[in-house]
């Protein structure tokens, strides 16, 4: 990190008295809004609410063209609609910023442990529950008052940045024509960095910021032995097993450093700096709670890396499911036919998808025993995306949630993987993510929820971002 960029980071600057008066008078038409919203079951995995999605869609475009969006247009899929909004700042020379979250939610039902209907939102206390309230209506709506009170408190008739936002409407069931519609709408699109509001924070009272997703790449393997499943007694010991084929490749992925061993596999990979890793290490992490959270008895991963290090920035190869042979009661003494192996790689910065399901076949072939025939497939791909903690629009989003939160802001990355870097790859576009989410939000869980002061955090938050990102970040062209 430059000495600058560390400079503007600890630079404290005051939280702004008429921003947050602003959204003190607006709050309760905000969450009366919000709640209209998400009391419509926009629910894209289930058919049977398909007229819903598409009715979410037009309420959010509707709201923002009330917003003050001059652009608003609802982007038919062939599954469910996409909302697109575009309001360009006066001074061309602004940087262009698009905002990414989603309106559909997951399923939900009373019956699956819901304390109140899902769709119809409740208050209690500085929570408002229903199913959509975080993930994502809460954090995309948030833009919406943000923008108003970022033009209200600086007299500006339009935003200081070209402002333009994606919501999409099949987030929850795979986002599965995202990327061809990023596609088919690139030049609308287009932008000199990408917003996604649809991740979370620390904690509540730890502001950070993601830096980065890890990519996917999936895979399922085929061994096949005999033509059908044989005597053990008669052939076994004198043909190959394709279960046991399958276990020695499963038992040779990793080295004793949890290691991954598939030649070329850290090719690229972009190592996190020292000041990275520092800026991790300085979170307040419990491991002990982690590994209750996640239900195991042991940390393990690749040696020379903390906790953190291994779920955020290193690659890594899982075995998702694994089978072949008889699993019935008792037992079945056979050589069996056939037996499989699903894989999943995690990638990081610097790694492509493409390469690695190259690897992965070459690797596999020099593995196959004579009399094995093997098949494998891939599914499609995610690619892993990551911003330099230096990167001036970084710079921006955390200077602002600071100002938002009178907080310093910390960073961290997201382990998993997401449609955002469909963005990332088609418009060339750094991305950035911009969250309040809570982990004890219970996103896709029962009685999911936000925090009321948090989500008001995520609107002062936008309202200062436009003007610090303009201001900072100047366009190059
Ligand atoms: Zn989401």
């Amino acid at each position: 990190m430059s000495a600058r960029a560390d400079k503007l980071m600890t630079m404290s600057q005051a939280p702004d008295s008429a921003v947050r008066t602003y959204i003190e008078q607006h709050r309760a038409a905000f969450l009366d809004d919000l709640a209209e919203w998400l009391r419509i079951p926009s629910v894209s995995a289930q058919p049977d609410h398909a007229a819903d999605v598409r009715r979410s869609a037009d309420w959010l475009a509707a709201k923002l063209r009330e917003t003050g969006f001059p652009t608003v247009e609802v982007w038919a899929t062939p599954g469910a609609p996409a909302v697109f909004a575009e309001w360009p700042a006066d001074d061309p020379a602004a940087p262009t910023v698009l905002v990414y979250g989603h309106h559909d939610v997951q399923p939900a039902a009373r019956e699956d442990g819901w304390d109140s209907d899902p769709f119809e939102p409740v208050v209690r206390g500085n929570r408002l529950h229903a199913r959509g309230a975080a993930d994502d209506k809460g954090q995309v709506f948030f833009h919406t008052l943000g923008v108003r009170a970022h033009l209200a408190t600086t007299g500006r008739t339009a935003p200081a940045v070209h402002l333009k936002m994606l919501v999409e409407g099949e987030e929850e069931s795979g986002s599965v024509h995202f990327r061809s519609l990023v596609e088919e709408h690139a030049d609308r699109l287009a932008a000199d960095a990408v917003i996604v509001s649809d991740t979370g924070m620390w904690a509540g009272d730890t502001p950070t910021v993601c830096t980065g997703m890890r990519g996917l790449a999936e895979c399922e393997i085929q061994f096949h032995g005999p033509d059908q499943d044989i005597h053990s007694g008669s052939f076994g010991g004198a043909v190959p097993n394709p279960a046991t084929a399958v276990a020695r490749l499963v038992a040779a992925l990793h080295d004793e450093h949890a290691r991954v061993t598939i030649p070329g596999f850290y090719d690229g990979v972009t190592e996190p700096t020292d000041r990275e890793r520092a800026l991790l290490a300085e979170l307040p992490f419990d491991e002990e709670q982690w590994l209750r959270t996640a239900k195991s008895y042991a940390t393990h991963g690749e040696a020379g890396h903390t906790t953190l290090e291994r779920v955020w920035t290193r690659p890594t190869a899982e075995v998702n499911g694994i089978g072949g042979g008889y699993q019935g009661p008792g037992s079945k003494t056979i050589v069996p036919a056939s037996a499989m192996v699903k894989l999943s790689f995690r990638l990081v910065a610097g790694q492509d998808p493409d390469h690695i399901e190259k690897i992965v076949r070459d690797w596999t072939a020099t593995r196959v025993p004579a009399g094995i025939r093997y098949a494998i497939t891939f599914a499609a791909a995610t690619r892993p995306c990551l911003t330099p903690l230096d990167h001036p629009a970084l710079q921006s989003v955390v200077r602002a949630m600071s100002r938002a939160f009178d907080k310093r802001v910390r960073y961290t990355r997201e382990g998993g993987s997401g449609p955002a870097a469909d963005l990332q790859d088609v418009l060339g576009a750094p991305v950035l993510f911009l969250g309040i989410s809570v982990p004890s939000d219970g996103w896709h869980a029962p009685n999911e929820k936000v925090e009321i002061d948090l989500l008001l955090k995520g609107v002062e938050t936008t309202a200062y971002l436009w003007g610090d990102l303009a201001e900072s970040w100047r366009h190059e062209s």
